[in-house]
């Protein structure tokens, strides 16, 4: 399971960058590095690319796991450069850029756009598995997201579309509720399909999102 990433386009970075002249540039080793986007050869380019608009990159490092808690030992190893920088710019998915942001004061700066939690189907292809909404309906699909699969995101379905086992807004994609149907089928648990799910609710999980364990 991963953190989906695409690279923000050179000319927003560089917006995002206006006043600001010296960098430190900051990458991830996991998710980042497998979508492409904020690994090593990533953050080389990048460098390449900013020095050449005229940034200081005053210097850089690829943190194992951005978003994880040894991100501040791992930035205190480079303490020196860090300090010399202006901002740090975040080749990471938003939960790297927050917890960096946390770190000495310094603005955080994300070059990433953080898209979907994902898995990786083959090298470099990847589909968003789970939305976090809150209230997970998984045991009555057959463990097919009907939020994140389906076109519409529909609790109930099938929509009416379907046509040969195909979506009717995007025809090279399965329908969501065919997969669901047939794997319902098969393990025999058909009546599931006729158990009504209500709207939902995101007063389940309102906004800012918090939870305790206890
Ligand atoms: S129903 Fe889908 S979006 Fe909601 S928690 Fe389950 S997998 Fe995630
Ligand atoms: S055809 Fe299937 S996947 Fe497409 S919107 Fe309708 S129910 Fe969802």
């Amino acid at each position: 399971m991963k953190s989906i990433t695409r690279q923000k386009p050179l000319e927003e970075i560089t917006k995002q960058l206006e006043g600001i002249e010296r960098l430190y540039l900051v990458g991830c080793g996991t998710c980042a590095t497998m979508t492409k986007t904020g690994g090593k050869d990533e953050v080389l380019a990048m460098k390449e690319r900013l020095q050449g608009a005229g940034k200081m990159i005053t210097g850089w490092t690829v943190i194992p796991t951005a978003c994880d808690t040894m991100t501040e030992a791992s930035l205190a190893e480079n303490n020196g450069a860090i300090q010399s920088a202006d901002c740090f710019l975040v080749m990471s998915c938003a939960l790297g850029v927050q917890k960096i942001a946390s770190y000495n004061g310094k603005p955080a700066i994300p070059a990433l756009d953080t898209l979907f939690i994902g898995v990786e189907d083959s090298p470099g292809l990847f589909h968003e598995v789970c939305d976090q909404c809150g209230h997970c309906v998984l045991g009555y699909t057959a463990g097919i997201c009907p939020i994140t699969a389906c076109h519409k995101g529909l609790l109930n379905g099938p929509c009416g579309g379907t046509n040969n086992g195909k979506c009717e807004v995007d025809k090279n994609r399965d329908c969501a509720w065919t997969l669901i149907y047939d794997r319902l089928k098969a393990q025999g648990r058909l009546d599931l399909m006729k158990k009504y799910q209500p709207p939902r609710n995101s007063q389940i999980a309102p906004r800012p999102r918090v939870t305790r364990v206890a």
